[in-house]
């Protein structure tokens, strides 16, 4: 059985770049183009799997070119994928992204497949989620499917509050872990988020009946703080020089679960230490699932 288990999305990028964006209706020549694997559920999935962590997904990939590929990527990285399901006449998710040359960007995304993940599939994967020691769940797949699992979950329930949206309150009081980047914190609690008021609004969202939460901070770590003993915590990264920042937050994630069933007797400011330098080493790489680092020890350091 598997110990970390992610329900969630899959998806293709396909990324061109330009010198600028087009206007509507105008073609323009660009200069590169790549295609690479992303979705926020199989990002952490591959993050938790590329550090040694025993992983599962429970997505849905379509029956075009890219459902074979996409399990075939997974697999390489040692994640089960038996509970990956092609689904018939549907494409697998993709996002198409035009980068300028100032960085600006503009991102269709078709969520294809990922929109069929349902309350049947988790049924169908009941013993898989009770037995896992972390079930990690975001936003990108239907809300009611992640609800599901977190209610069958008896190991910790890990949610990645991603991309940004509200109306998730039922689900709140399920998570041993809530975790969110700034702008997901802001939405959640209609605050602006600064680091003056961190405290403030890491209080607020234990509110919502998590048990924890934690907020992470791009190059300034992460904040921390549980229903035990409600003290905040900051855990600080290193500083290096970014050159693509892209899926750092699913890095974190991936790398918190492994970490979180692989050294239990730790104290959390170190678990959260240790994600977070996985996350930044991924931010001195191109790419998102291929910036992730293989095991490495991650306790060598002090946080
Ligand atoms: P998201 O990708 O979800 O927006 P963040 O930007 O908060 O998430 O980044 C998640 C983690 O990635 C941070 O806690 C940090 O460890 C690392 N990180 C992100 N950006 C940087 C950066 N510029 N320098 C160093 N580490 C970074």
């Amino acid at each position: 059985m598997s110990q970390i288990v992610v329900i969630g999305s899959c998806g293709v990028d396909f990324t061109t770049y330009a010198p600028r964006l087009p206007k509507p209706g105008e073609t323009l020549i660009g200069n590169k183009f790549t295609t690479s694997y992303g979705g926020k559920g199989a990002n952490q999935c591959v993050a938790a799997a590329k550090l040694g962590g025993k992983t599962s997904m429970i997505c849905r990939l379509g029956n075009d070119q890219w459902g074979d590929k996409y399990r075939d990527n997974l697999e390489q990285v040692g994640v089960d994928t038996t509970h990956v399901k092609i689904t018939p006449n549907v494409t697998t998710g993709i996002a198409q992204i035009s980068v300028a040359e100032s960085g600006e960007n503009q991102i269709v995304i078709v969520p294809g497949a990922n929109s069929y993940l349902s309350i049947e599939d988790v049924k169908n994967s009941a013993d898989l989620i009770t037995n896992a020691d972390v079930v990690i769940g975001q936003l990108e797949t239907p809300f009611e499917t992640t609800l599901e699992a977190f209610k069958l979950a008896k190991g910790l329930k890990l949610l990645n509050a991603a991309p940004a949206r509200s109306g998730i309150k039922e689900i709140l009081p399920y998570c041993s872990i809530l975790c969110v980047n700034e702008p997901e914190a802001s939405l959640l609690t209609n605050t602006e988020f600064e680091i003056k008021n961190a405290v403030a609004i890491l209080k607020q969202l234990l509110e919502t009946g998590c048990e924890s939460v934690i907020i992470t901070l791009g190059p300034e770590g992460a904040v921390y703080i549980s229903k035990i003993d409600q003290q905040p915590v900051h855990v600080f990264c290193e500083r290096v020089n970014a050159i693509d920042t892209t899926g750092a937050g699913d890095a974190f994630v991936g790398a918190l679960a492994t970490y979180l069933v692989t050294y239990k007797d730790k104290p959390m400011h170190q678990i959260i230490g240790a994600a977070c330098q996985v996350a930044t080493m991924s931010v001195t790489k191109e790419g998102t699932q291929t910036s992730y680092p293989r095991k490495f020890d991650a306790f060598k350091k002090e946080y």
